[in-house]
């Protein structure tokens, strides 16, 4: 069972059913759900939590549709890895990953899709759609195969090739869209108004779809032991994953479910696409669209729908935002594969660059812990990485030529 009670206005708290609605009829505001956490207290407890499933559904109760049985593909309860080799590297004294590459189509967009797919059954609908930069797209494509619903996914049609391929193969229509992200999104809130019986995730699911992130910050403090780390850097595109994770610590520490301070929250941006991290470095009152133009497509929306919300929390809380150059992202995608073993995509990139940049500048504390968030698998980003990681030597089939290349990379000494 859940303990949702409907929607939220952001803006005014006019307060809704829990329908397909996803602005305020009075203000236009954005919609939240909301629970009835009194009623929760107690009765969601740690043990309730454990004995649960291994994903996201095992904090069902804190989620708006669980059902009697949710859209399952398997999302979340990703591991939490602590990094000591790529700690030493930054200079910091307690880094963990959060490592999303893990989830069934690669990426932490299957939390939120699993999600809103059951909020959408149960308020019946039965296809899926979205406004995509990619990984939304592969994540609603295989959820609706999934359950046996068309799709209908809207993205840029540069977008790389290993993303539309991995959502073309679930057999669901994608439309390529000749434009950026926020063109596809405009079209879409004009798909919705059209195709009022389509579920698109991100436009009118948008509240239920939001609250999937919050699944990151529980797993997080559940995974520490029942105790909120100090910092958490997560990447920012439209802002939500960012708003719903600082949701989802306030939400375990209301319900008294853990132990510690809600942690201070750091954004991470691709300085080609860095709306946020330009208005929050600027003190401006707005975020000012940009044109995005960087390798980290996952994470280029010119026009972030919830900037205004991650700026509110960075200013509350003493963060900060990051904003990294496509050479850095390249350069922390290897650093991170080297260190740790994981390959991250270029949205990976852009969380350890901006991790690094904010310690460099002093504003993450590096006697504090860490948590940074991975969201998504370097295999959906290859085009960008296939031509610097590629082969030490190329070699004849010669013993000689192999001992001799092995020399070259000082893996056996000039001696011998
Ligand atoms: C979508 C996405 C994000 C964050 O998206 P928001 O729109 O800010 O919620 C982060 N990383 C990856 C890999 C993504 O696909
Ligand atoms: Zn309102």
């Amino acid at each position: 069972m859940s303990f949702a009670t409907g929607l939220l206005c952001r803006e005014c708290g006019t307060a809704y059913p829990a329908e397909a609605r996803y602005s305020c009829e009075f203000c236009f505001g954005p919609l939240e759900v909301s629970y009835d956490f009194e009623a929760a207290r107690g009765v969601v407890t740690r043990e309730s939590i454990s004995n649960g499933p291994n994903s996201i559904w095992r904090y069902g109760a804190l989620l708006p549709d669980p059902g009697v049985e949710p859209v399952d593909l398997g999302a979340g309860w990703t591991p939490l890895r602590r990094a000591t080799r790529l700690a030493d590297v930054l200079g910091v004294k307690e880094l963990w990953l959060k490592d999303d590459t893990r989830n069934p189509t690669g990426s932490f967009k299957d939390r939120v899709v699993s999600v809103a797919l059951s909020s959408a059954r149960r308020l019946g609908f039965s296809t899926a759609a979205c406004a995509s930069t990619g990984n939304l797209a592969t994540s609603v494509a295989a959820h609706a195969a999934f359950i046996g619903w068309p799709s209908v996914t809207i993205i840029p049609s540069d977008l790389e090739k290993s993303k539309v391929a991995m959502t073309a193969i679930f057999g669901g229509t994608v439309l390529g869209v000749e434009g950026n992200y926020d063109d596809v999104n405009r079209l879409c809130v004009e798909l919705v108004a059209e195709h009022p019986d389509w579920a698109f995730a991100n436009v009118n699911l948008r509240p239920y779809y939001a609250e999937g992130s919050k699944t990151l910050a529980f797993e997080i403090c559940e995974q520490l032991g029942w105790r909120t780390p100090d910092q958490v850097v997560v990447p920012v595109a439209s802002g939500s994953q960012f708003t719903k994770v600082a949701k989802g610590f306030r939400e375990f520490i209301q319900l008294g479910l853990v132990d510690g301070d809600a942690p201070v929250l750091f954004g991470a941006q691709a300085t080609g696409c860095s709306p946020v991290a330009t208005a929050f470095s600027d003190g401006a009152e707005v975020v000012t669209p940009q044109r995005p133009n960087t390798i980290a497509r996952s994470l280029a929306i010119g026009n972030p729908a919830d900037g205004p919300y991650v700026l509110d929390e960075l200013r509350a809380n003493g963060g900060d935002c990051g904003s990294v150059p496509d050479s850095e992202i390249l350069e922390c995608i290897g650093l991170l594969a080297r260190t740790e073993g994981v390959f991250a995509e270029t949205a990976g990139g852009v969380t350890i660059a901006s991790l690094r940049q904010m310690i460099n500048r002093g504003t993450i504390d590096p006697d504090k812990s860490i948590v940074a968030i991975i969201s998504g698998h370097g295999l959906k980003t290859l085009d960008a990485v296939v031509e610097t990681a590629t082969f030490s030597s190329t070699i004849s089939p010669s013993l000689a030529d192999a001992e001799e290349a092995l020399r070259f990379h000082q893996l056996v000494s000039s001696a011998s």
